[in-house]
């Protein structure tokens, strides 16, 4: 038995080697045609090839795990790519597109890498990575009130670029400061100071990107119609006291004074008081802009059942706030927002949708109850309004602010069949050119409404984007008055009984 084991682990080795093999040389053709293509479409074809990792490069997989933001796909049966390419000047760009285009192999762009399914990354076809990390610039004119921010940065290096040079701006983008530019602002880029200041892609003032023949374009020479389209066109007694706080929430939350932003969060946990029995915990995370006294006023009229108290409250900066809300611990330093934490991913699965209107109490009760089942997913709850709202819903492509609006979706299928009609730039989840425009409603239906946060955005972009031009909020310009304290307060509500 033994020999007959040896002997059948022989060829299945081999054939194993062979397979690996002769990928390996298919990747070396790419590799060949690739550079080659590249040397004659630029003009540093003496540096090129140091920007190109083939599968035989040593560097190879760090590149590729470097931005791979989530371990469901950092498995050895993910599919990987062909060619990872890092450009480090603007010229590379142009190159990369007419060079992936012409050995007619799919290119993903990367830029953070916290896509929620590994778009940026993945593929079931063969393809190129297009990486945009070195492009990481963060240009502050303060006088100007504006910042020009390369798509490879992350929002934590944009808000500090930001607190380096002004204490009086900010800018209102997510949460994670490891998300990246690229795929973050094009998606809408919403955060916790939406309610008073709206959308991240509300603040975009000019974009510089590089269209499907290679050509570097800004707004003018892009036109209004592109230029809007890359923004954002991706228990027991206790148990009603939370379903009535719960419930209120939903009713409070997205009218109160626009200052004020209460995200909601509700997990199940090991009950306390009833051991080995499940309970769920609803929590009220709050940001306002002001100061402590005004909050606990504020909430006293408006959710009195939350029972603030001044000494529930820390004031802060607004720095200090994003610091937070990244659990950092107190007195952590800025700088800490540019440690971009590479090849550290853990795993992760979210879903979003949107909630038009409030869940009921027996809705609600069903959700604890399945949460308590499952054990270990939670909710958490953003609520717009405020400013989101009073953003003209033509203004952008993000269609959910006063509700969800399918005549974006055509302007943007129109907007991408006229600058990328062979639809170069595609992935799974991407916008359709017009002869596919029939399957458009049932295809936006399940992008939009029941998928993943990235698809609840524009995604595919119809162009790669190198970097944009933003508006950094502060008293007295365009963009409405930034408050300098930032008070923050964690309400633990109540725990629900299994039973
Ligand atoms: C832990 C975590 C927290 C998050 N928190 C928030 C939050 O608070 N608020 C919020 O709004 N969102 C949040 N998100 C969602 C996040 O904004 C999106 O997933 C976003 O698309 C990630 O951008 P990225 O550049 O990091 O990702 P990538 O994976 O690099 O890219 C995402 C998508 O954008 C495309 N893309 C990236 N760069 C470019 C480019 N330069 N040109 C053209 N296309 C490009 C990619 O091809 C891909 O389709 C969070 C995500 C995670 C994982």
């Amino acid at each position: 038995m033994r020999e007959f084991h040896l002997s059948l682990a022989f060829p299945l080795l081999l054939l194993l080697l062979l397979h690996v093999c002769s990928s390996w040389a298919a990747s070396d053709s790419v590799y060949d045609a690739f550079l080659k293509c590249l040397q004659t479409n630029t003009n540093q074809s003496d540096q090129v090839s140091n920007i190109v990792y083939s599968q035989t490069n040593a560097s190879y997989s760090i590149v590729l795990r470097n931005y791979i933001r989530n371990a469901r796909f950092n498995t050895s049966s993910t599919s990987k790519p062909l060619l990872i390419v890092t450009p480090t000047d603007e010229s590379h760009i142009g190159a990369v597109v007419i060079c992936a285009k012409s050995i007619g192999t799919q290119l993903k762009i990367r830029s953070g890498g916290h896509d929620y399914e590994g778009i940026s990354y993945v593929s079931d076809v063969p393809f190129i990575i297009l990486d945009m990390f070195n492009f990481k610039s963060v240009s502050v004119d303060v006088d100007d009130e504006s910042v020009w921010v390369q798509s490879g940065a992350t929002v934590g290096e944009l808000y500090y670029r930001i607190w380096e040079k002004s204490k009086v701006h900010a800018f209102p983008a997510g949460i994670c400061p490891t998300v990246g530019i690229g795929g973050h602002i094009s998606g809408g880029g919403y955060g916790n100071l939406l309610r008073n200041f709206g959308l991240a892609v509300d603040y975009v003032l000019d974009a510089q990107i590089v269209d499907v023949n290679g050509k570097l374009l800004d707004r003018k020479s892009m036109g209004e119609d592109l230029f809007w389209a890359i923004k954002g066109g991706g228990g027991a007694n206790q148990n009603s006291t939370t379903t009535d706080i719960v419930y209120k929430w939903q009713q409070v939350a997205p009218s109160i004074d626009n200052a004020l932003f209460m995200r909601m969060l509700l997990q199940p946990i090991s009950s306390k008081v009833t051991k080995k029995t499940k309970t769920v915990r609803a929590s009220i995370i709050t940001e306002y802009l002001g100061t402590s006294d005004q909050l606990v006023a504020l909430l006293d009229k408006e959710f009195p059942e939350l029972g603030l108290k001044k000494e529930d409250c820390m004031e802060m900066s607004w720095i200090d706030s994003v610091l937070w809300w990244a659990n950092f611990d107190n007195g952590t330093s800025p700088n800490a927002m540019l440690d971009r934490e590479l090849d550290s991913a853990s795993f992760l699965r979210r879903k979003s949708d949107y909630v038009q209107k409030p869940i009921s109490k027996d809705g609600l009760e069903w959700i604890f109850k399945k949460l308590i089942e499952q054990g270990k997913p939670g909710f958490v709850f953003n609520p717009y309004g405020g400013k989101m709202n009073e953003v003209a819903a033509s203004e952008t492509p993000f269609p959910h602010r006063k509700g969800i609006c399918t005549k974006f979706s055509t302007r943007l299928v129109k907007v991408k069949t006229a600058v990328d009609p062979d639809n170069f730039f595609r992935n799974e989840q991407s916008i359709p050119t017009l002869p596919s425009c029939e399957r458009l409603t049932s295809h936006m239906h399940s992008q939009f409404l029941h998928s993943t946060y990235s698809t609840l955005f524009l995604n595919g972009f119809p162009c790669v984007l190198y970097q944009m031009r933003l508006c950094i909020p502060n008293e007295g310009v365009e963009c409405t008055s930034l408050p300098l304290i930032v008070v923050l307060t964690v309400v633990r509500v109540v725990a629900v009984s299994a039973s």
